[in-house]
């Protein structure tokens, strides 16, 4: 039901003692798969070489039974799940990324965005390189591959690397006997490691994955180090950490990450129920249920109503079953085929004064739609609450919040918004309480650029979606 596409999860393996590492892996994948629904792949090492599976699609339809029992037995694998936000859809775009270098070969799985891989491929193109895809993550590839003609160990070509990639990035890399997590110097996306009861390391974009596979979590990557998993054991470089400020995306806790997941030592189901118990203290109404916009709006919801004794009902009922190959509706079905994907509880709703609570307004159009079927269903008044701020400024970090103009709050106040979307009233989450979301304490820091425009980096030249389409 979202405006606002997801952008990647990854996944790895390390010192798999049983047969299967790609069933392991495809299973991590599977609680990963709201992180990106476009294409997914895998690759693993099975000590000789690297084996390789990705395309377009979902993880159950892209990583078969077949495709799991070819790839035979392996000690490292790494995976991961794509919704592209600097690169087209094609399979070429989908990742492990593979790459064979005489200094050795790695496969590399990315979240993120770089925000300077428009310069860096425009330099490295002038310097003969020759790109395969058009996704940033080949850039880092080619960065550290660059670095390792000088410095064989991959770890010290990554740690140089560093210092050029500018942006958001959560890699997991591979090499013929190591495997490398690694996470920018700000934290912007998230990574973490844990072990199964065989010994088998994991390292997940959430901890969900690690549950997934019922790895006990061990701890989160921290900003700015590289976390090495070998025959030595695992060991630490963290040279790169504390040398910028911390800017975890706060929007990971509002919508992207799943509430089972705990980030940086929080847990997201909570930061979801604070973010509901401050909108109740800032905007509280006289309403008679609150209900939530499944999935990410449930949560904020029960805050909001334990804040404020309203009960809280099972408003929608969502199809669970409409997924990517949903055959888009032409503009005059829209309406009434968004019930097919979400249908409205009237012993809820009917006859009531509704408290909405839904985890962004983007363009608008989504909200509306969603009002109105409430209003259809019978809602007497109907009260939108926003478990964030208005977005007013676009994502270079690895989303798709990618121009002003599609954002409504740069164009109406909000009361205007209000109107548009058909609601009684409208509340935002008040930009000051983003830092005490996750921790309740306010004192770590956050990205939140796409609400306050405060961007932890420099946000780069003609850097988008398809920037490196030809
Ligand atoms: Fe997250 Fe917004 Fe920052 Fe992007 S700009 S990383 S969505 S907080």
């Amino acid at each position: 039901m979202h405006e606002i596409h997801e952008e990647c999860g990854v996944f790895g393996v390390y010192g798999h003692k049983n047969e299967n590492v790609a069933l392991l892996t495809y299973y991590g994948l599977y609680a990963l798969q709201h992180r990106g629904q476009e294409s997914c792949g895998i690759a693993i090492s099975n000590g000789c070489e690297f084996l390789l599976h990705k395309d377009i699609g979902l993880v159950h339809e892209v990583i078969t039974e077949k495709i799991i029992d070819s790839m035979g037995p392996g000690s490292m694998a790494i995976g991961h799940v794509r919704y592209g936000t600097t690169g087209n859809s094609s399979r070429t775009n989908a990742q492990p990324l593979l790459v064979k270098h005489l200094k050795g070969s790695m496969a590399v799985v990315h979240n993120g965005n770089i925000v300077n891989a428009f310069q860096l491929r425009r330099t490295l193109e002038m310097n003969g390189a020759i790109f395969h895809t058009t996704s940033d993550t080949e850039v880092i590839s080619y960065v550290i591959t660059k670095e390792r003609i000088r410095k064989p160990e991959i770890e010290d070509a990554v740690l140089t690397a560093m210092n050029v990639l500018e942006g958001a990035y959560s890699l997991i890399l591979m090499t013929e006997d190591k495997l490398l997590a690694v996470r920018d110097k700000h934290g912007f996306r998230p990574l973490c490691y844990g072990m199964t009861s065989d010994g088998t390391y994991i390292i997940a974009s959430e901890s969900c994955a690690l549950n997934a596979v019922d790895a006990h979590f061990i701890r989160d990557i921290r900003p700015g180090e590289i976390v090495v998993f070998d025959k030595n054991g695992v060991h630490s470089i963290d040279d790169n950490c504390s040398r910028a400020e911390e800017a975890l995306c706060i929007f990971e806790y509002i919508y992207f990450a799943r509430p089972d997941s705990v980030i940086d030592g929080c847990s997201v189901h909570q930061a979801r129920l604070r973010a509901g118990a401050f909108l109740a203290q800032d905007h509280p109404v006289d309403a008679d249920i609150v209900i939530g916009v499944p999935d990410s709006g449930i949560d904020g919801a029960i805050g909001y109503a334990n804040a404020c004794n309203i009960p809280y009902g099972i408003g929608f009922i969502k199809n669970k079953y409409v997924g990517r190959t949903f055959i888009s509706p032409v503009q005059k079905m829209r309406e009434e085929l968004l019930k097919i994907k979400l249908n409205p509880v009237s012993a809820t709703i009917s006859g009531k004064r509704v408290i909405l609570v839904d985890d962004s307004v983007v363009r608008g159009t989504t909200s509306a739609r969603i009002v109105k079927l409430l209003r259809d269903a019978g809602a007497k008044e109907v009260h939108l609450r926003v478990t964030s701020p208005p977005f007013i400024n676009p994502c270079y970090y690895g989303t798709d919040i990618d121009s002003r103009e599609n954002l409504i709050a740069c164009k109406y106040s909000v009361d205007e918004i209000a109107r548009i979307i058909g609601v009684d009233s409208l509340g935002y989450l008040k930009v000051e309480h983003l830092p005490y979301l996750a921790d309740g304490t306010g004192r770590k820091k956050y990205c939140t650029a796409c609400f306050t425009g405060e961007y932890k980096t420099g946000i780069g030249d003609g850097i988008n979606k398809n920037c490196f389409e030809i």
